[in-house]
């Protein structure tokens, strides 16, 4: 018998058999022994007119669609199925043929399925090559980006330290003018100017050091039991003078999670949790509101800060967490040159994303956009892990005793915790 004719035979067990062993436990047999299908038709042709090209057709079809766990685990996945065929072959070949008739085919079809295994490595190789080179070119693209953002950042940083910087200049220059014209009458005036400038500088050197410390992944967490209900009470009265100033609205309410101990860093939450109400009052007009609600989740709390601002627009909602990446233009910052651009440097945020991820949370932000006029608002949300169990046994030690000193419910007692520091 011709090997065509041998094929043919052995055609049905073939279908069958391939298919059962290679869709076994999945439910793709209908589909994919269509494919099989096909694979056979083109290894008849292939048989018929001795050009193994028949197969082409359907190797680029199988090996045209890796996924990218194939790709990035370098797996030969058509190769490894195209083995597992021909070894089905041989078997199929041997059980439903004679021996003579089996040899036949065999010796017909090895040169097509080598052809076959040779041309699959090749475009499978081709996938993972052009794949690489594609990786290649976003990571470049993406260090372009980078670069540029860098280059944003210190045009941006370098205008935010001259600002404070003229002004100090400025004050010390009147200063030395007045000392030689008459004496001193307006000096104090003079000094509170220089140290306005002086505490703005620092602001903007203790951020940058925040930067890198998260950056580097330096940032270490004094982790102590706190109530973050008290954390509110101190950002209230802290923020007191500029809520006034603004006729600004801001309504802590209370919600169980907020009575709870927790351990974190006081300081370090107080200051993540500024620098969100800073920007709420920042980005809202005068006699806005500005609100802080929360609620319990499995295993944290969730800190909800909403105000009625300018909103912030869905492409620039995550990226405002990252560094560099929510500069806006250098000439906007601190110059005062729009009405809700009068922001710092724009470390704000990526700081208080680094301290609140540094705790095992995560903070992110709802808006439907940005407005000016119309003042959507934003919702900040923030969650933070609610662990009542210390980690080290000394803080344990401590929070024994703590525990005996909380207060009733209605207590005037505040935690013990260190939290002054903003
Ligand atoms: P900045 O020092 O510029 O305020 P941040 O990192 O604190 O830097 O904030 C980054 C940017 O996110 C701000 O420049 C502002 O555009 C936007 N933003 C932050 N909070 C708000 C908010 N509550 N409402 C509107 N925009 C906000």
């Amino acid at each position: 018998m011709k090997a065509k004719e041998l094929l043919a035979e052995i055609r049905p067990s073939w279908l069958q058999r391939v298919s059962y062993s290679l869709t076994r436990g999945t439910n793709l047999r209908g589909v994919f022994i269509q494919q099989l299908e096909r694979f056979f038709d083109g290894l008849e042709q292939a048989v018929t007119t001795g050009n193994p090209a028949w197969l082409d057709s359907i190797l680029y079809e199988w090996t045209g669609s890796p996924t990218l766990t194939d790709l990035q685990q370098q797996k030969n996945n058509v190769a490894d199925l195209l083995n597992k065929i021909i070894s089905i072959t041989n078997d199929v070949a041997i059980e439903n043929l004679s021996e003579q008739d089996a040899l036949d085919l065999l010796t017909t079809i090895t040169p097509i399925y080598t052809y076959a295994l040779e041309k699959t490595a090749r475009l499978e190789m081709e996938a993972r090559v052009l794949y690489i080179s594609n990786e290649l070119i976003e990571m470049q693209q993406k260090l372009e980006r980078l670069d540029r953002s860098k280059s944003n950042f210190i045009s941006v940083a370098a205008h935010e330290l001259k600002t404070p910087l003229t002004l100090i200049e400025g004050y010390a220059a009147m200063m030395r003018d007045l000392v030689t014209q008459n004496g001193s009458g307006q000096i104090d005036t003079l000094l509170s100017g220089v140290n306005t400038g002086i505490w703005r500088l620092r602001q903007i050197i203790d951020d940058m050091i925040d930067v890198s410390l998260i950056d580097n992944h330096l940032l270490s967490l004094n982790m102590q039991p706190l109530w973050l209900s008290h954390l509110f009470d101190l950002l209230k009265r802290d923020l007191n003078d500029i809520l006034r100033e603004r006729q600004q609205i801001l309504d802590v309410r209370a919600f169980p999670g907020s009575e709870l101990w927790i351990y974190a860093d006081s300081e370090r939450l107080y200051q993540a949790l500024y620098n969100v109400l800073t920007n709420a009052i920042k980005y809202t007009p005068d006699k806005g509101r500005i609100s802080i609600d929360g609620r319990t989740l499995p295993g944290f709390i969730e800190v909800i800060v909403t105000d009625t601002g300018i909103g912030i627009s869905p492409e620039n909602q995550a990226a405002i967490f990252e560094k560099f990446g929510q500069l806006g233009r250098a000439n906007l910052h601190s110059s005062g040159k729009t009405k809700f651009k009068g922001g710092g440097p724009g470390l704000g945020l990526p700081i208080t994303r680094g301290i609140i991820e540094a705790h095992g949370g995560t903070i992110w932000v709802e808006s439907d956009g940005c407005d000016e006029e119309k003042c959507p608002g934003s919702t900040f949300h923030i969650l933070i892990p609610a662990r009542s169990e210390p980690t080290d046994p000394k803080v344990a030690k401590l929070f024994g005793k703590l525990e005996k000193a909380k207060p009733e419910p209605d207590g005037q007692e505040n935690p013990p915790a260190d939290t002054s520091a903003a």
